[in-house]
């Protein structure tokens, strides 16, 4: 056999060879510890619902999942770290409705693309958004609210985590509701945002449920609406956006598991199966309930439902969001 032939065989001897590792490592995945990125500060919504799912998906993975929390620039930081981890299943990211969605058109730049650089795993959970102030806020509901916010708009600080984030995002869209302008004030997470709105150091929020319902019912903070079609169970008492006045404002977000685009179908297969398991247990549910976050139904739970459902909310904050950069 000539040299090119040998060349030949050798290489494709050990593209086989190659192709075979990795596939019997995905079989036996996981073999270690699991890093998950929370993209934003610890005790913040995305936080509290990762270690909560990851916290049963471990026993179900026979492996620990270490969180590490990166933060910076709306999540978009650790995005990017992520869609460059090695794609082995090892290095995994909690994402949402701003770093998987809602950045793309506010970061014309983005490092990464949501859709293509990542494999989908699964769902975690539904946070509807809510309308939160400090507790000494003038206005008494939401009417009043309205009133309040357009006639002292230049007086006015609103808390966020960063461009790209959940609460800059969808208080972007109530402020454009409303034509109001006020000072965004930047956190690395809603987490540290909320202390501060407990603090009185920022007028108001728009924050998913899971980061208000403690201090909601602890009355350290005003709760104005929810801006979902319904009610919450965890906050009875909170009017829907449409009730008090303001149907225009509907807002909700999502948390979900993200791997590196190119992890194989096998590791994705298994960690989506955590995810499911987790979802079905009752511990894990009443706290992700208590704090007002809505499970994924059945079907809304593969990572094909995720993909879809990443595609049409890029395509729907692209709509939102676009047209006020201008
Ligand atoms: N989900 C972020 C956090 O956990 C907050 C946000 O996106 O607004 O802090």
């Amino acid at each position: 056999m000539n040299l090119f032939k040998r060349m030949l065989a050798t290489c494709a001897f050990s593209a086989l060879a190659a192709a075979g590792a990795a596939s019997a490592q995905a079989q036996d995945y996981p073999t270690r510890n699991i890093t998950m990125i929370v993209p934003f500060a610890a005790g913040g919504p995305t936080d509290v619902i990762a270690r909560i799912v990851t916290g049963h998906m471990q026993q179900t993975l026979g492996q620990t999942i270490i969180i590490e929390n990166v933060v910076g620039a709306g999540g978009t930081t650790a995005s990017t770290r992520a869609a460059r981890a090695t794609p082995d299943g090892y290095t995994l990211i909690t994402g949402h409705m701003g770093t998987h969605a809602a950045s793309v058109p506010l970061y014309p730049n983005l490092a990464y693309h949501p859709d293509t650089s990542f494999e989908p795993v699964g769902l975690l959970a539904g946070t509807p958004i809510l309308i939160l102030a400090r507790k000494d806020f003038p206005p008494k509901d939401l009417k009043e609210f309205v009133t309040y916010v357009k006639a002292n708009t230049e007086k006015l600080n609103a808390a966020h985590a960063g461009v790209g984030s959940v609460s800059y995002s969808s208080c972007q869209l109530l402020n454009s509701v409303l034509k109001i302008n006020p000072t965004g004030v930047p956190f690395n997470g809603t987490g540290p945002a909320m202390n501060a709105l407990v603090a009185g150091q920022v007028d108001y929020m728009c924050d998913q449920i899971v980061n208000a319902v403690p201090q909601i019912n602890g009355g350290t903070i005003k709760a104005y609406a929810i801006a979902t079609p319904e009610r919450n169970p965890s906050l009875p008492n909170v009017p829907t956006t449409a009730e008090a006045g303001l149907p225009e404002f509907q807002a909700q977000a999502w948390n979900a598991i993200f791997a590196p685009k190119g992890t194989p179908p096998e590791v994705v297969a298994k960690l989506n199966a955590a995810i499911v398991k987790a979802l079905d247990d009752e511990t894990v549910r009443k706290r992700l309930l208590e704090l007002g976050s809505v499970i994924p139904k059945k079907e809304e739970r593969s990572p094909e439902a995720l993909r879809t459902l990443v595609r049409s909310e890029i395509a729907k904050w692209t709509a939102v969001l676009k047209p006020l950069s201008n």
